[in-house]
């Protein structure tokens, strides 16, 4: 059983200006789009209805819907469009600032270009932040199923772009990895996250879903991560737990994901967020991957409120964690975190 939501809370939620760390814009695309783009592109689905593609039984199995989901998004064009309903439907549930994941591997080994890609997303998230005032910045991820190799191709890439002031690429803050934790070590990929960092790229990472704490902290020593996507087994090292509270090093977690794609655990009221928060991890909430998980931001936060019988100001101190472990300046966080607070007054739902 679940604390039902007070009466104007869910409102007030949904309102709520609320920043996002661990979303990957793949993870958006709403089921028309995939359609619509599967039979321009000559890509066959296995279904008529994607939202049939949509169950999981394991982190893998859900793998291999988003790939095909990957699949069908070929031309600049159909990045553009899926950036820009990706934007405008996290604004229509209070989101304001986004850091958004996009992995090319895939594409990139089909013989598309990261040019085409970048600028195709730049296309869409312009026009999305003109129309609703979101903002939203890119993190290229790697694809570990990809393997190291390609991930060090990937940011040369990045890099190269960069020298040649190519459209859009002042939107990708950072790079991180993702896809599958089994039968992968961090260290790996130590050379492309070296070579990122040494040109100013903030740098996150995909750990502790499928793997243990020693895995979490090698994110941080080997790759100089400065935030982990996930983190779930971090409390079953007390030290590992201690080391991430003392240096405030960000965990964007996805409790509704872990539910519907990891399996991690039976329900939302047994999830380790509000654990990870009791021990003064900077633990943040996210949606990872709403389009698939019939998801959003206000449903995720509401859903995470009633789980764990928390109130208006908890929620809202979560939403000023997200503010805190962005990668914006300094001077962005500030108006950020003045327009959370602002709206802590403004919002208040009514004593319940
Ligand atoms: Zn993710």
């Amino acid at each position: 059983m679940t604390a039902p939501v007070v009466p104007g809370l869910a409102e007030a939620l949904e309102a709520l200006p609320k920043v996002e760390l661990h979303c990957h814009v793949e993870g958006t695309m709403r089921p028309a789009t995939v359609s619509d783009l599967a039979a321009a592109n000559e890509v066959d689905l296995p279904v008529a209805d994607p939202t049939e593609l949509y169950r999981y039984d394991s982190l893998d199995g859900f793998l291999r819907v988003f790939w095909l989901v990957q699949s069908v998004l070929v031309t600049q064009g159909d990045w553009a469009r899926l950036a820009y309903e990706s934007a405008v439907d996290g604004a229509a549930h209070g989101l304001v600032y986004r850091e958004s994941f996009f992995t090319p591997a895939r594409h990139l080994a089909a013989g598309r270009t990261l040019a085409e890609v970048v600028a195709g997303l730049d296309e869409g998230l312009a026009a999305a932040e003109a129309e609703t005032g979101v903002r939203v910045a890119l993190i290229l991820d790697f694809d570990r199923d990809f393997g190291a190799a390609a991930a060090e191709e990937t940011v040369d890439a990045l890099l190269a772009l960069r020298r040649a002031g190519a459209t859009g690429v002042e939107r990708v803050v950072g790079v991180g990895y993702d896809s599958t934790e089994i039968g992968q070590e961090p260290g790996w990929y130590a050379e492309a996250f070296r070579r990122a960092g040494a040109a100013g790229l903030r740098r996150t990472a995909h750990q502790g879903e499928d793997s243990g704490p020693e895995a979490i902290a090698a994110c941080v020593d080997l790759l100089g991560a400065e935030r982990i996507d996930h983190g779930l087994s971090i409390l079953e090292d007390p030290d590992v737990t201690s080391r991430f509270v003392d240096d405030q090093i960000a965990l964007t977690v996805c409790p509704s994901s872990n539910i519907r794609i990891a399996n991690a655990f039976p329900t939302l009221a047994e999830h380790v967020f509000p654990e990870m928060r009791h021990r003064g991890l900077l633990a943040t909430l996210n949606t990872d991957d709403p389009a698939l998980t019939d998801l959003d931001l206000g449903r995720e936060y509401r859903a995470v409120a009633s789980a764990f019988g928390w109130g208006w100001d908890t929620m809202v101190d979560i939403a000023l964690d997200g503010v805190a472990a962005c990668w914006l300046p300094d001077d962005g966080k500030a108006v950020l975190r003045a327009r959370v607070e602002d709206a802590r007054t403004t919002l208040r739902p009514p004593p319940g």
